[in-house]
């Protein structure tokens, strides 16, 4: 619906995933960078270059969860029945579209299909 803010609050939630996104894609090319350098010299301890690398795929994890988030963002940007439940078909929660603009899912289907898993 225009006019109601929604819009808004899922443009600037997409703005600080992305720049979020950005810092840690920064922070992984930073530690392969830092990482191929330590793998050339001999003295390196065999258990930081451990946790070097638990830390690398750590971020590259977070990476891709920032990454997936944004690309719900932008489709729901692009759905015309923005905080409508698909599920049910009620209206999402007011305040649940404000921790998680980019749901689809009313609070009550959303605990509903956690619990019954995947
Ligand atoms: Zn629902």
């Amino acid at each position: 619906m225009p006019g109601d803010g929604r819009e808004e609050e899922l443009r600037e939630t997409r703005e600080k995933v992305r720049e979020e996104k950005e810092k840690v894609r920064q922070e992984v090319e930073e530690s392969a960078r830092a990482a191929s350098l330590e793998l050339s010299s001999f003295d390196q301890h065999p258990a930081d270059l451990a946790s070097d690398l638990f830390l690398r795929e750590q971020m590259q994890g977070v990476y891709e969860l920032l990454d997936r988030r944004e690309e719900r963002l932008d489709q729901a940007l692009q759905r015309e029945d923005r905080g409508i439940c698909v599920r049910c078909g009620r209206t999402i929660e007011r305040e649940r579209l404000k921790i998680l603009p980019e749901t689809d899912l009313c609070a009550r289907c959303a605990r509903e299909l956690a619990e019954k898993g995947p």
